[in-house]
Formats: structure tokens, sequence, C-alpha cells
């Protein structure tokens, strides 16, 4: 395997830059935040780019970088990298969107026990000499109650905190399950209004999606108890700032905890900095020791594997689906890959070259990763057809859906094999159909070439031959790949009658040369001669069955 050149920039946690710097076929330049300039001069020579916000991948950049096949980006948001770009040039995105939730849950206690005893006011008061206790009677956090809006990662940690004070809790999510509110013992609220009618604290912990934005707009502060708190430390936007400060003005709303907004940074002219209700805190939700340490390893660990074992199974621009599966789907999806490629070169060399669709039938084991397994063989059509393009997980369906090509994946029947798969592709009224299996941890096999059973593993190269069932040609053949210097792997003869048409699939090593391919069509009896060479894939992951 080659070496492998990756940047680093945003000073990322030691801890996961040593991770890289530990695998011997990684180079690795660390740059603090490179200038826009040097980065369009720079990102060429790189294969994995790791870095923070503050380093921005625009598409005039994503396109200098012709090697780059990988972005880490160590914390959650994406907002400075463009994701259209990166998928269409085949660059896998993978963030960390797990390592910093507890840090954002504790945060979250931080400012609600600072807001409701006056922690801001009383720092500031003992700085100016004063000694202001009558004016700061606070209020406790046991018995009341608290309304959490999307039980995800930070939600489910905020309300296992939450038990602690002593608070009554309730959660409005609608894509989670009972399960996890039982496991969390947390009250479920069937609809955002009852949530908020029930809550003292009320705090979002969703993503900001067109569903989220301005979720907490005036109606919803309206339904509030009087002098309920409210808390956004998820994304800005997703409570309306305006309603907020107007609830805030008028007492409707006791108190609020911003620590992402709008706009960042916050415009210092902001009404939000005035209220007196109000802990403001500079989008520090992430800023933890061991929250930026966790997302840098986290993400290093994801690139790591990425440029080794083509793992994109975190990437968030690859169809997903199939969470801690990648060794046992990998096989499957090179022998996806190669099938569509045997299909599209069969039917090529038939004359047929225009592919219009290609189905994908999977067996139910594998039916999670169906849209996966469709983005590989959509790879394997193109390949060799699309040039000058990195053709991959990333790109493939959408490369194949601008050329007109429609993708379709079903799932097998109940008796179909384990870990099986077929492909068909189409051109116009002519189908050529492929079927193989791909248990895992051992390399994928073809079973059907057109209807022929065969039993053969497709490594580096292999060579399709179709003759009249009659004595003779496999020697002839044999004997003309072994004065070419081919060394044949393995070699599989099928026919569908005796004396009919026959069918071989033939494993090689090395290379089929096109005059090697001519010498074979003029052998008597070959009437088509297909070769498929696997050598050029992306080679990610592939080496195991090479
Ligand atoms: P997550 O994906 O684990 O959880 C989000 C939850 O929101 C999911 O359970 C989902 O079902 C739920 N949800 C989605 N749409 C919803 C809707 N319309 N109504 C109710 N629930 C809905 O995410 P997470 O890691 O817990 O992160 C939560 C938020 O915190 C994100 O917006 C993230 O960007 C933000 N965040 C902020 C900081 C910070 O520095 N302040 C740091 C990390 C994460």
């Amino acid at each position: 395997m080659g070496s492998f050149r990756l940047l680093v920039t945003d000073e990322i946690d030691p801890d996961g830059v040593e991770l890289l710097r530990a695998e011997r076929s990684f180079i690795v330049d660390e740059i603090p935040t490179p200038k826009p300039d040097e980065l369009l001069e720079r990102i060429g020579n790189y294969d994995a780019f790791v870095g923070r916000s503050a380093t921005r991948l625009p598409a005039e950049v994503l396109r200098r970088a012709t090697r780059l096949r990988v972005i880490g980006r160590a914390g959650v948001g994406t907002d400075n990298i463009d994701i259209p770009a990166a998928t269409t040039l085949g660059i896998a995105i993978i963030n960390a969107p797990g390592g910093n939730t507890v840090a954002v849950a504790e945060l979250f206690f931080g400012t609600l026990i600072g807001l409701v005893r006056h922690l801001p006011r009383a720092v500031s008061t003992m700085r100016e000499g004063k000694w202001d206790r009558s004016q700061l009677l606070g209020t406790e956090l046991r018995g009341r109650s608290l309304g959490i809006i999307g039980l995800g990662r930070i939600g489910g940690e905020v309300a296992t905190r939450a038990r602690a004070f002593g608070m009554t809790l309730t959660a409005y999510d609608p894509y989670v399950t009972d399960e996890r509110f039982d496991m969390l013992r947390v009250a479920r609220a069937n609809s955002l209004e009852d949530l908020l009618a029930a809550s003292d604290v009320v705090t979002v912990h969703t993503p900001l999606n067109p569903e989220t934005t301005g979720m907490i707009g005036a109606r919803e502060l309206s339904l509030l108890p009087a002098g309920a708190i409210v808390a956004n430390l998820a994304r800005g936007g997703i409570v309306e700032e305006s309603a907020l400060s107007d609830a805030l003005r008028d007492g409707a709303v006791g108190g609020a905890i911003l620590d992402v907004y709008t706009q960042e940074p916050l415009d210092p002219a902001s009404p939000l900095r005035a209220l007196p209700n109000v802990v403001l805190t500079p989008h520090l939700g992430a800023s933890t020791a061991e929250g930026q340490r966790n997302v840098a390893v986290d993400v290093c660990v994801a690139v790591r594997d990425a440029l080794l074992n083509g793992e994109l199974s975190r990437a968030i621009n690859v169809v997903g689906g199939i969470d801690g599966r990648w060794d046992e789907i990998r096989p499957a999806l090179v022998l996806a890959r190669r099938m569509a490629s045997i299909g599209r070169a069969m039917l090529a060399d038939r004359g047929h070259r225009a592919v219009d669709a290609i189905s994908l039938r999977v067996g139910r084991d594998l039916s999670e990763a169906g849209n996966l397994l469709a983005a590989s063989a959509a790879a394997g059509a193109l390949d060799s057809i699309i040039d000058g393009v990195r053709l991959n997980l990333v790109n493939a369906r959408a490369l194949a859906e601008n050329r007109g090509i429609a993708l379709s994946v079903t799932t097998a029947r109940s008796n179909d094999p384990d870990n099986g798969a077929q492909v068909t592709i189409r051109s116009g009224s002519h189908e050529m159909c492929i079927s193989g299996v791909a248990p895992e941890g051992s390399g994928p096999r073809l079973t059907r070439i057109d209807g022929f059973s065969v039993d053969v593993t497709p490594r580096r190269t292999l060579l399709v031959l179709t003759n009249d069932d009659v004595p003779g040609v496999i020697g002839r053949v044999g004997t003309l790949l072994g004065n070419s210097a081919v060394n044949i792997a393995e070699y599989h003869q099928a026919r569908l009658s005796a004396g009919g048409d026959a069918l071989a699939a033939v494993s090689v090593d090395g290379n089929i040369t096109e005059t090697v391919r001519q010498q074979l069509l003029s052998l008597p009896d070959i009437k088509s001669a297909t070769v498929i060479d696997f050598s050029t894939l992306d080679p990610a992951g592939e080496e195991a069955w090479t």
C-alpha cells in the first residue's frame, strides 16, 4: 500500500494528531489555520484533511483537491465545507457529533444554576466592592419541571443529570422510541404544546433544520407557564431571538440561556445583551479540554479507517444505514461493484453501450445496506467510462442519475442465499444479469453470469468467454494465455446443455492485453471474449481479495 498525505489544521487536539502520525503510511502536515491562498495552493497534495471550523473549504478549494478522499471535521458543524461540491467530487465528509455531548449537558446545568441563583450578577457586584445579598434571592431546581425538546445524545445526558437535581422530566421527540424514554425515565409529551404547557424550564437539543427553525416563537413562548426559563444550547434560530427578547421584556418568560445565535458572533448591539434575566455564552457548549480531545480522536480514527480500509459508514454525505457493520458489508460492496462492471462490459461487447438502468437485488441480511450497495453497483457500471473524476460511494449515485441511469434496489426472497446479491444492467431491451455471494471475511464469489452457473472469485482481471460446447476449447485457451504469460487463478466452464452454448469465467492475476483478447477471439469456437480489469478501481479496502 502506498503512503497517504494528510493536512491537519485549526490546532486539532494533539492526541488526535498523534494517532494519525502513528500510522507508518501517513505523512502528516500541520498548519494552524492556513490563509485561503495558501490552502488553495497546497490542497492538491493531500489525500485527507482534518480541521475544525476556522479553515474554510469552498468549492474552488475542493476542485483543486484532486487527491482528496476524505475531510474530517473535529466537531459537529460543517458550515465551513461546501458539502454539495464535495459530494459531486467524491470526497467523503466525516464529523464527530458525539464527542462533546457531556460538555454541552454540563454547560446547560452550569448556566441554569447561574441564572436561577443570579451568579453573573453576584460575581460582578462582588467585583464592584458590593455585598448585595438581599437582591440576589434565588430559586432551586428541585421539584421544577424540565421539558427537553430533542431526546438525542445531548438531550439524554441532560435528562440523566436533571434527575440528580430532583427535577421532573418530560421530553418531546417524535423520532425517538418509547424504549428510549423508558430507559431515561422521562415522560413522553405527545405534542410540543403539551410539553411547553408543563415546563418550568424548557431546553432545545434538536438539529437546526426546516422543521426546527423558529420552532419556539411567540406563540410557543405564550404557552409556557408564567416565569418559565427557555434555553437554547443547540443551534441559533431554533428559538426566535426577537420573540424571546419581547417575552423576556414583558415578563412572560422569566429567564433565558443562550449559547448559540442566529448570527455568530452575536452583534455587539444585540438587544439580548442588555436584558438582565439572561445568561449568554459565546458558543461555549463544546469548549472543554475533554470535548476537544474526544472530537479530535473520534474524527482522526474515522479518517484513518477511511484511508486504510475505505470505511465510509461515518461519512455524512454517503447513504448510511450500516452503523458498525462496515466489515460485514465490505465484501458485498466489492461484489456489487465488480458484478456491475462485468455486466456493463459484457453488454458493451455485444454492442449495447448505453446503460439505462441498474437493478440490484440483495439478500435479506443485506437489505439495510441496499442503497450503499446500489451506489457501489453504480460505480461499477461507470468504471472506466467516466474520465478524470473520482468515482466512489460518495458520488456514484449522483453521477449515474445525472447520466439518466435509473437505480433500483429490491430485497430478495427468503430462499436466496445469505450475503447474496444480483445486479441486472439494462441497455434498451437488452439485459445482463450477474449474481454472487459475499460472505464476511472472505472474497466475493460470482455464482451466475447471464444464466450460466459459475463459481469464481473476480480478482484483478476477469475474462468471460462464450463458446460452443465442443472438446478442446479449454486447452486452446489455456495454452494461449500461458504463452502470453497470463497466470490463470481459476477457470470455471459452464454450459446450459451438452453441445450447446457455453461460458467460461476465467480469473487471472495479471493483465490481458487487447492483442491477447483478439487472439482469443480468433480461436475456433470462441464467440466472445470480455476482459474486465478491476485494478483501476478505487483501491481502498480491496487489497484483501486481489
Ligand atoms: P442528536 O442527533 O443526538 O439528537 C437530536 C435529537 O433531536 C434527535 O433525537 C431527534 O430525534 C430530535 N429531533 C429532530 N427533529 C425534532 C423535532 N422537530 N422535534 C423534536 N425533536 C426532534 O444531536 P445532539 O448531538 O444531541 O445535538 C443536539 C444539538 O446540539 C444539535 O443542534 C447540535 O448541533 C447542538 N450542539 C451544540 C453544541 C454547542 O457548542 N452549543 C455542541 C454540540 C452540539
